[in-house]
């Protein structure tokens, strides 16, 4: 069987899940902490969580991101959760796995460990947050994760620590940058409103296999694909949001169909993407809908 990583370097077409955490909401989860939505439902609603996987595989997706999004020891202090932040992340891996095996595709599905490189609340050392990092990174690892997705890096400063920890776990990582445009209508990171292509030039190296635009409005990704693809040779994702609000708890309003998604879809493959799929609003029948119809490009 090949490896995720095999495929992604073969350049072969793969479809990632859509957005886990608007998706739970969008089925009655209720988030008692923002910060801790992701370990409440491992813990609270395994069911819920693994059922949402098994939709998005039945609608086509090969990539499964295992539902521990800001789910490290110190991130999870918050909640006072933090004395079980290795069970949460090692059963988030499971319930993936789990979805898969119920839901018996013909295809091979994979698992990467989502984490977040936005730094907890609180004053911490950088040491102390990349420690974290390590630690939630080699836990997805051992697990079963193929790869550690280090998501929303929307500040370079908090990219480099989350990519230096993920890197501990020893498999391939995915660096998740969260792009927007600033007044001039360049491409930047949405927090720190660093240039794309600086930060871009600080923080890719060897160890980052794929490079995915992620929490990104939908519109911005063009600009951002244009800046990324002068710096990068390698496999780019594409999930932007469906919605106004990446906060789960926060109402979704949809900005686009699913099949002006999958339209859009098609400009970024004839840009260079193999790998398409979506955060905060992605449903699975966006993930149905593009795939449907991109298949067919393949
Ligand atoms: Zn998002």
């Amino acid at each position: 069987m090949p490896t995720l990583y095999d495929r992604v370097k073969s350049g072969e077409f793969l479809f990632l899940d859509g957005g886990t955490g608007t998706e739970l909401t969008r089925r009655g989860l209720v988030h008692g902490n923002a910060p801790c939505w992701s370990a409440e439902a491992v813990l609270g609603q395994p069911d819920l969580v693994r059922t949402v996987h098994e939709d998005f595989i039945r609608a086509g997706s090969d990539i499964i991101v295992s539902d521990t999004f800001r789910a490290s020891a110190l991130h999870l202090a918050t909640c006072g959760m933090d004395n079980r932040w290795e069970e949460i992340n090692t059963t988030a891996v499971r319930l993936a796995y789990e979805a898969i095996e119920n839901v018996g595709a013909k295809r091979q599905v994979h698992v990467i460990g989502s984490i977040s490189a936005i730094p907890p609340d609180g004053d911490w050392s950088p040491e102390t947050i990349r420690e974290q990092h390590s630690r939630q990174s080699v836990a997805l690892a051992k697990a079963g994760a193929e790869a550690i997705h280090v998501e929303m890096i929307n500040d370079a400063r908090w990219g480099e620590l989350a990519l230096d920890g993920a890197s501990d776990a020893g498999i391939a990582l995915w660096a998740g940058f969260s792009c927007s445009r600033d007044e001039r209508r360049r491409p930047v990171l949405s927090a720190s409103g660093m240039l794309l292509e600086e930060a871009l030039g600080s923080l890719l190296s060897s160890r980052v296999k794929v490079v995915c635009l992620t929490h990104t409005m939908a519109s911005d990704i063009g600009a951002c694909l244009e800046v990324l693809r002068q710096q990068w040779v390698g496999p780019i994702a594409v999930a932007p949001h469906a919605s106004r609000s990446p906060v789960p708890n926060q109402s979704v309003a949809d900005t686009y169909t699913p099949e002006e998604f999958r339209a859009k879809a098609r400009q970024w493959i004839t840009s260079g993407v193999r790998i398409i799929g979506g955060c905060c609003g992605i449903t699975p029948d966006y993930i149905r809908t593009a795939r449907d119809g991109i298949q067919l490009l393949a």
